[in-house]
């Protein structure tokens, strides 16, 4: 019982994302008040070292000015226009022109959504649109991975490979299928070498697109690290032994960068940091450091020349939102780039998570400890009953568990079940990641305590 209070208030009439609504009457919501840097705090008034960075999406941290001002500026300006038709403005033509020129591989052109699922669900209608410009409409169909996080519209939650996301939904559509996770630790077979379970997650692509029928399949879908599906970092020789697949097939690249985009694995894009060559690559969260809902797709000639060919006349790109390039978003945008590239905040992804997983590594003696595992400046511990057979015993137990500790320790974690999330702000210090990785050993040693 909350009585009259925020608490009471929020059960009562806000529904969460991503709960069971009687299970968030028991616990209770977990107020916060406000930010500042790697900090946030909640409304009695405890601090937390944010590292989640939220959902892995605030860069610069919970109070940059510079952000702000960029904000206040551009509203006292233009607050609000669109890009329909013709019309235009300032800080979508810079921020466009900017992405094109970061960009890991050639790209030429950008169109503006408003959040991760959104732009996802915007690429696969360009996909089909490209299809039927090229005269090709059976080749339409797409592939993403089991354990692949794309969003929760209908599209993107399709392309999801989570079951939580397509049960009771329904999903996926027709014509998404799903391939093997490149989850090497925990699906290689005894013996089997990272290299060669590679080739066999190449093989079964292969074997997928071979039963569809490879001039059926227009697009393969994968973010470079996967994110919600428990920090899946590929092992080595995957997106090579993946793309020569896809070549050889004339199917195109999506990469979801949207958690790996703005420096998180220590480049800027994670698809320098795997060597993804990508058609399209989707950006979110971290163009803002989420200070405002804001989305990308950048792609290249290949993919938008046919899109663009008048001789196809099949007309209007019949798609676009009210808020895509939103002035506010695109001017924050902006400025969080140049942010990242003065300070040097790539840089420190890398030098920092380095030290933070080296750290976090030390922690695999623990008998609760399978894997740790990470690049850049994000990481993941996955918590095992037993490590031999890398079982648990009941799902969720002891990643639930951790998670609990940590933040009654004073950080804040995700535990996608029993796999426990680091994603700090890209502004870590080292000081700050001891900090984290002692909360981290000493939530460890109270889970096993309690085990
Ligand atoms: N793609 C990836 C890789 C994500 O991690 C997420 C969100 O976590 C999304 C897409 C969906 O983004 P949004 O929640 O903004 O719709």
């Amino acid at each position: 019982n909350f009585g009259d209070t925020p608490e009471a208030r929020d059960i009562a009439h806000h529904f969460h994302g991503y709960t069971n609504a009687r299970r968030h009457q028991e616990i209770g919501p977990m107020i916060i008040e406000r930010g500042e840097g790697i900090h946030v705090f909640d409304n009695a008034g405890k601090r937390y070292i944010e590292g989640m960075s939220g959902l892995w999406s605030v860069g610069v941290g919970f109070n940059e000015p510079r952000l702000l001002k960029a904000l206040s500026d551009q509203a006292a300006k233009l607050p609000y226009y669109h890009n329909f038709g013709h019309k235009s403005h300032g800080p979508a033509i810079d921020l466009a022109d900017q992405l094109v020129e970061i960009a890991p591989v050639p790209m030429s052109k950008v169109f503006f959504t408003n959040s991760g699922s959104e732009a996802n669900d915007t690429v696969l209608k360009m996909v089909w649109y490209r299809a039927n410009a090229l005269g090709k409409p059976g080749k339409r169909k797409v592939i993403s991975r089991h354990r692949g996080y794309h969003g929760v519209t209908i599209a993107a939650a399709s392309l999801t490979g989570l079951p939580y996301n397509h049960r009771s939904f329904d999903l996926p559509l027709p014509g998404i299928f799903h391939t093997m996770a490149p989850h090497y630790w925990k699906d290689g077979r005894d013996g089997e070498s990272e290299e060669q379970f590679a080739t066999r997650c190449a093989e079964e692509l292969e074997a997928l697109i071979q039963r569809e029928g490879a001039d059926t399949i227009a697009a393969f879908w994968a973010e470079p690290v996967m994110g919600a599906g428990g920090v899946v970092v590929p092992p080595k020789t995957y997106f090579e032994k993946i793309q020569a697949v896809l070549a050889k097939h004339d199917i195109l690249f999506v990469a979801d960068e949207v958690i790996c985009g703005f420096g998180r694995t220590g480049e800027m894009f994670g698809s320098t940091t795997y060597d993804i060559r990508p058609d399209v690559m989707v950006l979110s969260k971290q163009i803002t450091s989420s200070y405002v809902p804001f989305s990308a797709i950048v792609m290249n000639d290949r993919f938008f020349d046919p899109i663009a060919d008048e001789s196809n006349s099949i007309g209007t790109f019949g798609h676009g939102y009210t808020g895509g390039g939103h002035p506010l978003g695109a001017a924050v945008a902006l400025e969080n780039l140049a942010v990242i590239r003065e300070r040097g905040l790539v840089e420190n992804a890398r030098e920092v998570g380095a030290h933070l997983r080296a750290r976090l590594a030390t922690l695999a003696d623990s008998p609760l400890v399978g894997e740790v595992r990470g690049v850049g400046l994000i990481a993941a511990m996955e918590l095992v009953n037993d490590k031999a057979t890398k079982s648990v015993t009941t799902v969720s137990q002891l990643g639930g568990m951790m998670n609990v500790a940590m933040q009654r320790n004073g950080l804040i974690s995700r535990n996608m079940g029993d796999t426990v999330a680091f994603c700090p702000p890209l502004i870590l210090t080292k000081a700050q990641a001891d900090e984290i990785f002692e909360i981290t050993a000493k939530s460890l040693r109270e889970v096993e305590a309690a085990v």
